[in-house]
């Protein structure tokens, strides 16, 4: 039986992890699990590596505790050092803090506050429909998820949702193949000039969309049509790249598919693959060099945290030695192939995408209409417990920008999964689908 005291919103009985190695998770009972979603799209080197677990022990032993906004150490310098090289920003900045919400609350006050410190008083900030950004009130304005938000909406204030490519519920259909992206820069033209160009502090979107529509891809010429519009009007444009970060699409960043320079960053999935509760904000140079100038006050109690950083340090190691980037390209690639070769003839397949081990499968009612269930049908959840009656762990996404509810399962397994493995994520998705459909 389950403790009582566990905060719990019910549903299936969860499943008591023992201990993992690589992409497998074992329960209490010895019983192994493909860790095919890494957790929330979390683990990225995967689990049981000793060598992060002793940086951190190694951190905590000689100090594990001191104010961020008082104190630096040699542990937090050199871990800015080695990332800065890797992001995709000018002269980047970065501002540790403890999960993705944070980077987003973070990362919205800076575009506030670097406009304010420039003499202009921009209160908006506009996000996606469809789109997901964490849970706190900012990043919740910024989300575009109807069913999150509506219990809070008297909350949610100085925000606006413009449209999201989604190619599977385009909503510019006539445009397709592949016109969409000067409709969606025309809507968001449209939407600042309605707002007033003054109002607009920044744009927040996912380089590549992960838990709001689910591993959609946007078409070449999207961002660079996106960031002309921002550019134009001075809209900071803030890449959230707390599930795409650290190699998840095969790319460091998700941004560099694009060629993305975005003005502010988020991360803080990847960012320390789950041994440690880490976030980042991250700003170009110019950003801060405003900010400073500013004087801009922020922080939070574990902020800039020293084991934080010590584990970010060894979990950039092991990717960059192991090279796990190519891996999760690779990896990603193989494990699309399976999906759709497995999941041929399997009823309620809508759409199966995504780029490198962020991958996502919309299911559907009619795969000619592109129906969705209805919600009392449950699909997403039997699914779920479905897979992993066939020891697949995989993890829930919308996958509808509409405010309806999708069905969406997102994967995004450990990069060091192997090919058979891989294989058997493929098989074990399709068993899933055919169980319940
Ligand atoms: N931004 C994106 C793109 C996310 O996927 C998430 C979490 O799923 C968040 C922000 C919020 O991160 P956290 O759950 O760590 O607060």
């Amino acid at each position: 039986m389950a403790s009582p005291h566990v905060f719990s919103r019910g549903g299936a009985e969860r499943v008591r992890i023992d201990h993992g190695h690589g992409a497998q998770l074992v329960d209490v009972e010895g019983r192994s699990y493909l860790d095919a979603a890494g957790g929330a799209v979390v683990v990225g080197i995967g689990h049981g590596r000793t060598e992060v677990v002793e940086a951190a022990a190694a951190q905590a032993s000689r100090v594990a505790y001191v104010h961020g906004s008082s104190f630096s150490s040699e542990v937090l310098e050199e871990y800015a050092d080695t990332l800065a090289p890797l992001l995709p920003l000018d002269d980047p900045r970065i501002y540790p803090v403890s999960g993705g919400s944070e980077a987003v609350e973070s990362a919205l006050k800076m575009a506030r506050a670097y406009h304010l410190a420039r003499g202009e008083d921009r209160d908006v900030v506009i996000g996606r429909q469809g789109s997901y950004h964490g849970n706190t009130r900012g990043a919740l304005s910024v989300s575009g998820r109807a069913g999150l938000r509506r219990p809070y909406l008297p909350w949610l204030t100085g925000f606006a949702h413009t449209s999201t490519p989604y190619e599977y519920r385009c909503p510019y259909p006539d445009t397709h193949p592949g016109g969409c992206a000067q409709r969606h820069a025309e809507a968001l033209e449209q939407q600042i000039q309605e707002l007033g160009p003054g109002r607009v502090a920044a744009f927040i979107a996912e380089p590549i969309s992960g838990a709001g529509l689910g591993a959609c891809v946007p078409p070449d010429d999207y961002w660079p049509a996106i960031a002309e519009v921002c550019r134009r009007h001075g809209v900071l444009v803030i890449a959230d790249e707390v599930m795409t970060g650290f190699g998840r699409t095969g790319t460091w960043f998700a941004s560099e598919h694009f060629g993305l320079r975005p003005d502010l960053l988020t991360a803080g999935k990847g960012t320390a693959s789950g041994y440690w509760p880490l976030g980042l904000a991250v700003v170009s140079g110019p950003v801060h060099e405003t900010l400073r100038e500013g004087g801009f006050v922020h922080g939070f109690t574990y902020s800039h945290h020293v084991v934080g950083a010590a584990t970010g340090l060894a979990v950039l190691r092991v990717l960059e030695r192991e090279r796990l980037v190519e891996a999760s390209a690779r990896q990603g690639e193989r494990l699309h192939a399976a999906l759709r070769r497995e999941l041929e003839g399997v009823p309620g397949i809508g759409d199966v995408r995504g780029r490198g081990l962020l991958q996502g499968v919309e299911l559907v009612a009619d795969p000619e209409t592109r129906e969705p269930f209805e919600r009392e049908e449950r699909v997403i959840e039997r699914v779920l417990e479905a897979c992993r009656e066939h020891d697949v762990l995989v993890y829930p996404g919308n996958g509808c920008a509409d405010g309806r509810r999708g069905d969406l399962l997102l994967l995004g397994p450990p990069f060091v999964v192997t090919d058979g493995e891989v294989d058997r994520i493929a098989a074990g998705v399709a068993a899933g689908i055919r169980d319940v459909l």
